[in-house]
């Protein structure tokens, strides 16, 4: 049996993913750690305080709960990053070097690590962009991203440590709050329309991004770490697709459901952002080697998400 250590859980993805590896593999199984305190619905199973930087408490934390697999979370997103540069490339580079170099020692056995469609850049094929391409990202989070895949092959292939990652497009869930990245819009809109509220949007109308739900990341995420070795071939970062839109094209899906519902557009810097990434991502690797499938499109994650928020 697994131990699983998830560092970054109190984040938009962290939340969501301790709990559904607590209902898979049992509540005192999967230790969730943050450097903030426990949120309420991660109060079900073992918690710790951890800063990710501090290499003796993560050495402790492995220890003292005997742990054999990783989910390294912890990243400053896309916007966040533009605004303290250097603060973001040691955060998001020295926290997975120094957890790498804990893997190699044989501290744990198997580390999983996201990457993001932000290793992709304006030179990068927009439609259907495939696996391996042109990649000259130009945001400070997408340059630590692709930097870090390759940090990621090299301890691979060089002291054979068992990791393995995801690039996610824009993760939508309404369970848990967006952390500061250029898709957060497409959560805060589902939120104003539920309450009643008009929405600015910060991207232009038209800017088409690849997305995904949340169960979708969910599920792929423990199948990629479920899969056999000998399945998987891509040691930097698999890519991986859900479904593709527009705000206006999330806007007419959510009017369907609350016909008054208002949006305006205020294109803010994130709109430089997003327009060096992908419209749409050829995840066809992952689909052949280790059988991923996505189970949402537009249509069906709005209805879920309005149902449920
Ligand atoms: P988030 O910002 O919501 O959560 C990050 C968590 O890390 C927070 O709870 C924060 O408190 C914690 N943290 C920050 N510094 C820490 C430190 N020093 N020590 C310990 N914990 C610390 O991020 P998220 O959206 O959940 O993203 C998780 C991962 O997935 C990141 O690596 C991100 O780059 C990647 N990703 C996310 C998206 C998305 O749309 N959310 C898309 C692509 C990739």
């Amino acid at each position: 049996m697994n131990n699983i250590l998830v560092i970054g859980a109190c984040g938009q993805l962290g939340a969501e993913l301790t709990l559904r590896l607590r209902e898979l593999y049992g509540d005192d199984r999967v230790i969730a750690t943050d450097k903030k305190e426990p949120l309420e619905a991660l109060q079900n199973g073992p918690f710790e305080v951890l800063d990710v930087m501090d290499m003796s408490r993560v050495k402790e934390v492995l220890h003292k709960y005997k742990i054999t697999e990783v989910y390294h979370l912890v990243a400053l997103l896309s916007a966040t990053a533009e605004a303290s540069p250097r603060f973001a490339w040691e955060l998001n580079m020295n926290s997975l070097v120094n957890i790498l170099d804990l893997a190699k020692e044989g501290h744990f056995k198997r580390l999983y690590w996201p990457s993001s469609i932000a290793v992709f850049g304006p030179s990068t094929p927009k439609l259907n962009t495939p696996q391996e391409t042109f990649m000259d990202p130009n945001s400070i989070y997408g340059i630590s991203k692709l930097a870090g895949e390759r940090w990621c092959e090299y301890y691979h292939e060089k002291h054979d440590v068992d990791v393995r990652s995801i690039r996610y497009p824009g993760l939508i869930g309404y369970k848990s709050l967006p952390g500061g990245g250029t898709t957060d819009y497409a959560v805060d809109i589902y939120h104003k329309a539920k309450a009643g509220l008009d929405f600015e949007c910060f991207l232009k109308e038209d800017t088409r991004l690849p997305m995904m739900y949340m169960d979708d990341a969910v599920r792929a995420t423990i199948e990629l770490m479920d899969a056999p070795a000998n399945r998987i071939s891509v040691r930097s970062s698999y890519n991986l697709s859900g479904m593709s839109f527009t705000p206006s094209e999330i806007y007419e899906e959510i009017k369907k459901h609350y016909p008054s519902f208002q949006i305006s557009y205020r294109p803010d810097e994130r709109q430089h952002i997003a327009a060096s990434w992908p419209q749409s991502i050829d995840d066809s690797v992952a689909r052949a080697e280790w059988g991923w499938e996505p189970a949402y499109d537009l249509q069906r994650m709005t209805e879920v998400i309005l149902a449920n928020l």
